[in-house]
C-alpha cells in the first residue's frame, strides 16, 4: 500500500535534494513517514521561564527573559574569537556566548531590547552563561503547534551545520501532521485499542511531537510502544507457533549407550539444575517438534556437560552433533575437555577451526559426510559450506552472544531436517532482554553451581597498591595458585592496548624472574602457535601467571587459578568483567578478584566497580547493567541481532508493557494461531511490512 507517507522526504517543503540527503546519511530519514516516526527523545516545558538568579550550572534546557544591556566581541585567533552578549533580568546578570554565525548574530541583537534566550545554563569563571542559546522575542511564536511542551530530537553535527535546527525539525513535524494527518491508517486493530484502551495512531503522532502537557504525551508514547512491542513479540511468536504445529522434527526418544557410559562414569553428581535441564531437552529432543531452545547459567554452572550429555542423545539415537564456540582458543578448551568426557564412551569426536591444516581438513571432512565422525566441534568455520554432515541431529552454539541470527539459520540449512538448536549463554539475559532477543525460544535456566564453589572476593585497587598485590600474587603462588592478568582491549584504542599489555608483561617478568616464576601471554597477535603453546603452559599448571587480553574471557577454565587481575578494569562493561571473575573461583581455594582502575572515574565507571565489589550474582548484574546501559550499548547485543531495531520503548524502563504486549499477542495467536481470521488481516499485513523493512527476523524461512 503506497501512501502519501511514502513521499521522499526531499519534496517537504524546506528540504529539498542536499538536506535530505543529509537527513536520509545521518538520520535514516528517508520519507515523509520516516520523519513522523522520528520522535523526540525529551520535552522542555517551554511556559516556565527562570530568572537569572535561579540558574545553575547542572540544569538542563531552560529559558530566562531579560534585556541585552551590553555586546562585545572577543579572543582574536579564530578559534577562541566569541560574541558575548549580557542579559539582564531583575535578578542578575549573564552571558549569552556564541562561537560560531557571529555576524547574523551580532545583527540580529539590539542592546536594551528583551529577548527570550532559551539553552543550557553553564558556568565559566564563575559567571553563568548560556553558549549558543536560542534567541527569540517575546512576541515570537515559539509554541508550536499550540503546544507548550518542546519536543528535543537527537541531531548531529552535520545536521546543525546544515541550519536544520530542532526548531526546523519541529516545523517539519508541523507541516506533515497539518497536511496528511488524516490520511494516515491505523496501524492496531480497532478490537485491540479497545481492548487496551490505547490512543489512535494519529493521535499518538500529533502527541508525541506536540504533546498538551504530560498526560497526552504519556498516552502516546504509551500507545507507541505498545505497539512497537506487541508486533515485535506477535512475530517472533508466530514463528514459534508455527514450529510447534509442526511435526517434522527429528525423533530422539532413546536413551542409549553413549548416553550412560559418560554419565555414569562422571567423577561427580551432576547438579540438580543439571538434571533438570537435560530433562527438559530431552523431552523437546523426543517430541517431534524442532527443539529451539536457550541454555542460560552463570559462568562455571556446568553448560559444556550439559552439551555433551544432550550431544551424545543425539548420537544414542543415531545423528550427529556439533557444537560451536566462538573462538578459536575456546574451542580448542572445549575439545579437549570433550574429548576426556567421551574417552569411556568411544563416541569418536574431531575439531575443525579456521586454523585446521588442509591435510588434516582432507581427511576430516569425508568422515564428517560419512557418519564417522559423531560429535564436531569447531568455531565459525563449523558453517562454512564445504561442511557437509551425514545427519546433523543438534547444533549445540556456545556463548549466544557473538553468534548473530544469520549464523544460526546457516547452521539450520546443514540438514534436510532442521537440528534441534541448543543456544547457550553465560551471559545471563534479564528477562526482559531474553523475551526480545530470544522470544521464538524456550529458556532452560541452570541456577545452581556445582558444591564446593566459594564466592570469588572482589577487589578495588589503584596504582599505589601495585607493591602489595604483588606481594600477594607470590603468597598464593607460593601456596600453588595460578593467575590471571588481563589488559582490555578495544578496537579503537588497540596500538595503546597492545603497548599496555606489553608494558605490564615486562614489568611482571621483572617482578617475577624466571627461572623461579614462569609467565605466559597470549593475545590476539600471537601466531595461534604460540597461543597455543602458552595457553596450555597455563592450562597445564607449569606457568605460574597468565597475562592476556580479554581473548581469555569466554570459558576458559583452569580450575587452579585463583586470582583474576583486572588491569584499566574501569574500560569494561559489567558484564565482561563478570565473565571475567567467572574464571577464577573454579576449584576448592578461595579466590580473589582485583579490579585495578585509574583514581579517576567517570561516575558510571565507579558504578560498575562497586557493584562488582558487592555482588557476585550474574542477573543482578546484567540488570544493573541494563538499567545503565540501555539495552542498546549491552556487550554483545548488537551483534546478536537484537531482532528488532527498537525506536521507542526502552527494555530497561518499558518491561510492564513488554510483558503486557507478549501476553496479548500470545491470547491473539491462541485463537487464530495463523493469523488467518479476516479481523486480524490488519496484523498480517503489518506483519509482513515489518518483516520486508528487515524490523522483524527471518531466519526461519526454513520450516514457515
Ligand atoms: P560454564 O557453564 O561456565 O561453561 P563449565 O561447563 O566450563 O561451565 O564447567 C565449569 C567447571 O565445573 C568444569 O570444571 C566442570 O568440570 C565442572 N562441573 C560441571 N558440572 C559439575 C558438577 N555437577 N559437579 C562438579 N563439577 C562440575
Ligand atoms: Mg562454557
Amino acid at each position: 500500500m503506497a501512501s502519501i507517507l511514502d513521499t521522499e522526504i526531499k519534496y517537504l517543503p524546506g528540504i529539498g535534494p542536499k538536506r535530505a540527503e543529509l537527513l536520509e546519511k545521518e538520520l535514516g530519514i528517508f520519507t515523509f513517514r520516516d520523519m513522523l516516526h522520528f520522535f523526540p527523545f525529551r520535552y522542555i516545558d517551554r511556559s516556565k521561564v527562570y530568572t537569572i538568579r535561579e540558574l545553575e550550572p547542572t540544569m538542563a534546557y531552560i529559558q530566562v527573559r531579560g534585556k541585552i544591556v551590553s555586546c562585545s566581541t572577543a579572543g582574536d585567533s579564530p578559534r577562541s574569537k566569541r560574541f558575548v552578549a549580557t542579559l539582564q533580568d531583575p535578578t542578575g546578570r549573564m552571558d549569552l556566548v556564541f562561537f560560531k554565525g557571529i555576524k547574523w548574530i551580532q545583527e540580529k541583537l539590539k542592546v536594551g531590547q528583551e529577548y527570550i534566550a532559551f539553552g543550557k545554563p553553564s558556568e565559566f569563571n564563575g559567571i553563568i552563561n548560556m553558549v549558543h542559546p536560542e534567541i527569540n522575542l517575546p512576541t515570537d511564536e515559539i509554541l508550536y503547534g499550540g503546544s507548550s511542551m518542546m519536543g528535543v530530537y537527537s541531531s548531529t553535527e552535520k545536521i546543525k551545520n546544515s541550519g536544520i535546527g530542532n526548531k526546523q525539525i519541529s516545523k517539519f513535524q508541523l507541516t506533515i501532521l497539518e497536511k496528511y494527518l488524516d490520511s494516515i491508517p491505523e496501524s492496531l486493530p480497532q478490537y485491540l485499542l479497545q481492548k487496551k484502551n490505547l490512543c489512535s495512531l494519529k493521535d499518538a503522532l500529533k502527541n508525541i511531537h506536540f504533546p498538551t502537557d504530560n498526560a497526552t504525551l504519556a498516552r502516546a508514547q504509551l500507545r507507541l510502544k505498545y505497539e512497537e512491542l506487541f508486533y515485535l513479540q506477535l512475530g517472533l511468536l508466530k514463528q514459534k507457533s508455527i514450529r510447534m504445529r509442526n511435526d517434522g522434527g527429528i525423533r530422539m526418544p532413546k536413551v542409549g549407550d553413549g548416553f550412560n557410559k559418560c554419565y555414569s562414569s562422571l567423577p561427580y553428581p551432576l547438579t540438580g539444575a543439571q538434571k533438570r535441564v537435560i530433562k527438559e531437552m530431552h523431552s523437546d529432543m523426543k517430541s517431534g517438534k524442532q527443539m529451539n531452545r536457550l541454555l542460560q547459567g552463570d559462568v562455571g554452572s556446568g553448560k559444556t556437560l550439559v552439551a555433551v550429555l544432550c550431544s551424545l542423545l543425539a548420537v544414542d539415537n543415531g545423528y550427529q552433533a556439533c557444537i560451536m564456540a566462538p573462538t578459536e582458543v575456546l574451542a580448542q578448551q572445549h575439545y579437549k575437555g570433550i574429548s576426556e568426557l567421551l574417552a569411556p564412551t568411544g563416541v569418536s569426536v574431531a575439531l575443525l577451526t579456521g586454523s585446521t591444516k588442509a591435510k588434516e581438513r582432507k581427511e576430516l571432512l569425508p568422515a564428517l559426510a560419512s557418519g564417522e565422525i559423531k560429535i564436531l566441534v569447531g568455531t565459525h568455520a563449523l558453517i562454512e559450506d564445504v561442511v557437509v554432515f551425514k545427519n546433523l541431529g543438534l547444533a549445540v552454539i556456545d556463548e549466544q552472544h557473538r553468534f548473530g541470527v544469520e549464523q544460526r539459520s546457516r547452521l539450520w540449512e546443514k540438514s534436510a531436517i532442521a537440528p534441534h538448536i541448543l543456544v547457550m549463554t553465560a551471559t545471563p539475559i534479564p528477562r526482559t532482554l531474553a523475551m526480545t532477543l530470544y522470544g521464538d525460544l524456550d529458556v532452560s535456566v541452570l541456577d545452581e553451581l556445582p558444591p564446593g564453589r566459594k564466592p570469588v572476593q572482589t577487589l578495588h585497587a589503584t596504582e599505589t597498591q601495585r607493591g602489595r598485590i604483588f606481594a600477594f600474587m607470590k603468597e598464593q603462588i607460593k601456596a600453588g595458585r595460578q593467575i590471571f592478568v588481563v589488559y582490555p582491549l578495544i578496537k579503537e584504542s588497540e596500538k595503546m592496548d597492545y603497548k599496555n599489555l606489553q608494558e605490564g608483561y615486562e614489568a611482571i617478568i621483572q617482578e617475577f624472574p624466571a627461572p623461579e616464576y614462569i609467565t605466559a601471554v597470549v593475545h590476539g597477535k600471537q601466531k595461534n602457535e604460540d597461543k597455543q603453546h602458552d595457553m596450555d603452559l597455563f592450562a597445564s599448571g607449569r606457568a605460574h601467571i597468565l597475562v592476556a587480553t580479554s581473548v581469555i574471557e569466554v570459558g576458559v577454565n583452569v580450575p587452579n587459578a585463583s586470582v583474576m587481575i583486572i588491569e584499566s578494569a574501569e574500560r569494561f562493561g559489567l558484564s565482561q568483567l563478570h565473565q571475567l571473575r567467572g574464571r577464577v573461583g573454579r576449584g576448592s581455594e578461595k579466590s580473589y578478584c582485583i579490579l585495578m582502575t585509574g583514581y579517576k572515574m567517570s561516575k558510571e565507571s565507579r558504578q560498575r566497580i562497586e557493584l562488582m565489589c558487592q555482588t557476585s550474582d550474574g542477573f543482578e548484574l546484567a540488570e544493573a547493567d541494563l538499567r545503565m546501559r540501555g539495552p542498546g550499548d549491552l556487550e554483545g547485543t548488537s551483534q546478536s541481532g537484537l531482532a528488532m531495531d527498537l525506536h521507542i520503548s526502552n527494555l530497561a524502563k518499558d518491561s510492564q508493557i513488554l510483558e503486557d504486549a507478549r501476553q496479548l499477542a500470545l491470547a491473539v495467536l491462541e485463537a487464530d494461531p495463523l493469523l488467518e481470521h479476516p479481523s486480524n488481516a490488519l496484523l498480517r499485513t503489518q506483519l509482513s511490512v515489518l518483516k520486508k523493512n528487515g524490523n522483524l527476523p527471518t531466519d526461519y524461512s526454513q520450516i514457515s
